[in-house]
C-alpha cells in the first residue's frame, strides 16, 4: 500500500493542494511558527514573552482567527486563547502531561479505548489553531506527527475485532486539518466495520479556519454513518460569518452539530458572557452546547483555571437564565481516566423515604413524593 508520509507535510494546513484558495490564504497569512509572532502588534516585552512561551507549546493562528482580536485590549478574550503567555512557563505541583490519561487506555497507538461502546482514534497530532490552553498540548509537542496510513492499520484493526465499538470519535490534533482524501480514506475505513454506528469527529476547524470547512470536506465525511461534529466556541466573538456558512454546510451535508466548551478564566467566566455564547450558538448556529468542561490540569494552565464553586455557581445562573435546549451540561473529565462526571448543579437538598427535598429554580426548596404503582 502506497502510504502518507507521516510528516506536517501531508496534512491540509501545511500544504498546497486543489482545495478551495480561501482557507490557503488563511492559514498562509497567519502565525504559523514563532518567528511570526514578530508581525503581530505586539510591545517588545510581550513578544519575547510570547516567544519564552512557544517554546512549551506549538503556535498556528489563521488569520481569520487572528483578526478577531482587539489588539487595543491585553486581556482580549481572543487574545488569551492563542497568543502564548509567560504564565504558561509556571507549572504547579499536580498539573499533568495527560491530564485524562489518554495513553493509560490505549491498547494500539492513535487509539484510546477508555469507554466499551466507543474509542477516540487520533489520525493526526497537528491542528489548523494551537490553543495555549490545550489538555493534550504535550501529546501535540512529543508526538506531533501528521496523518498516515501505517500508522492507523493497527488501530482498525482494533475496532474491527471489537464489537463492542459503536461510535468511533475522531479527534487529535485536529481530523478537520486533514486533506478531503485522508478524511475520506478515514470515514470508509471505519464504515467498513459494520458494528460501527456513529462517526463523531471533535473539531476547532470552524472556529478558527472556517473556511477550510468546503464542499469537497462535507462530502468526504458522507457515508452510511451518521456523523456528529463537536465544535468547540469559548466565546460568542468566535460566532462570525464564516463560522456561522460552516456550521450551515455542516449542518446542511446531514450533520448533527454539538459544542463544547472549556470553562477559562478571563475568557469565558461571567454569566453574561457563558449565555450570550450558548444563545448563540444554538439560534444562530444551530450547534447544540453539549459540554462546559471545567479545566482540565493541564501544565501552565492555572491562570486559565477556575474554582468548581465558581463553575458552579455559572452554571446555576446559566440555568436560569437559559432554556433547557441551550444549557451545556458542566462537567468534570477525571484524571486517571475515570470519565466525565457532571459537576452540578444539584437541586436536591435530602431525601426521607419517598419525600425529597429539591430546590427550585426560584431557590426556594420544595417538598417532592413519589407516588409509584405497586410492582
Ligand atoms: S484544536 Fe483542539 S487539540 Fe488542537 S490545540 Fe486546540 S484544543 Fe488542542
Amino acid at each position: 500500500m502506497t502510504s502518507h508520509r507521516d510528516d506536517a507535510s501531508m496534512d491540509a494546513v501545511g500544504v498546497s493542494a486543489d482545495d478551495d484558495i480561501t482557507w490557503q490564504g488563511d492559514v498562509r497569512a497567519g502565525v504559523r511558527q514563532v518567528r511570526d509572532l514578530d508581525s503581530l502588534p505586539l510591545s517588545p516585552a510581550e513578544r519575547s514573552a510570547a516567544q519564552a512561551a512557544a517554546t512549551r507549546h506549538k503556535v498556528r493562528i489563521p488569520k481569520a482567527y487572528l483578526d478577531l482580536i482587539d489588539w487595543t485590549d491585553p486581556a482580549d478574550p481572543i487574545r488569551a486563547q492563542v497568543i502564548p503567555s509567560p504564565e504558561e512557563l509556571t507549572e504547579q505541583e499536580g498539573e499533568l502531561d495527560d491530564p485524562i490519561a489518554d495513553h493509560a487506555f490505549s491498547p494500539v497507538p492513535r487509539l484510546t479505548h477508555r469507554h466499551a461502546d466507543r474509542v477516540l482514534l487520533f489520525p493526526t497530532y497537528q491542528c489548523a489553531v494551537y490553543c495555549r490552553f490545550c489538555f493534550r498540548k504535550e501529546s501535540l509537542t512529543s508526538i506531533g506527527r501528521g496523518f498516515s496510513r501505517e500508522a492507523l492499520e493497527p488501530a482498525f484493526a482494533y475496532i474491527a475485532a471489537h464489537p463492542e465499538i459503536r461510535e468511533v470519535i475522531l479527534t487529535g490534533g485536529d481530523p478537520l486539518s486533514l486533506p478531503d482524501k485522508a478524511l475520506a480514506e478515514i470515514r470508509a475505513r471505519i464504515e467498513a466495520v459494520s458494528h460501527v454506528r456513529l462517526l463523531r469527529l471533535h473539531t476547532r476547524v470552524p472556529v478558527a479556519l472556517p473556511s477550510r470547512v468546503t464542499s469537497g470536506l462535507v462530502r468526504s465525511l458522507q457515508g452510511r454513518l451518521m456523523v456528529t461534529v463537536v465544535t468547540h466556541f469559548n466565546h460568542a466573538r468566535e460566532i462570525t460569518d464564516a463560522a456561522e456558512q460552516a456550521c450551515s454546510a455542516l449542518r446542511q451535508g446531514g450533520f448533527v452539530l454539538l459544542n463544547q466548551s472549556v470553562l477559562l478564566k478571563g475568557v469565558n467566566d461571567t454569566v453574561e458572557v457563558l449565555e450570550e455564547l450558548c444563545r448563540e450558538l444554538m439560534y444562530r448556529l444551530g450547534v447544540k452546547p453539549y459540554y462546559l468542561h471545567h479545566g482540565d490540569l493541564a501544565r501552565g494552565m492555572a491562570h486559565r483555571r477556575t474554582t468548581i464553586h465558581q463553575g458552579q455557581a455559572l452554571v446555576s445562573a446559566l440555568r436560569a437564565r437559559l432554556s433547557g435546549i441551550c444549557n451545556p451540561v458542566y462537567v468534570l473529565d477525571l484524571p486517571d481516566g475515570g470519565g466525565k462526571v457532571p459537576l452540578g448543579p444539584c437541586y436536591v437538598e435530602a431525601q426521607d423515604g419517598e419525600t425529597w427535598r429539591i430546590r427550585g429554580q426560584d431557590g426556594e426548596l420544595r417538598t417532592y413524593t413519589e407516588l409509584v404503582g405497586d410492582p
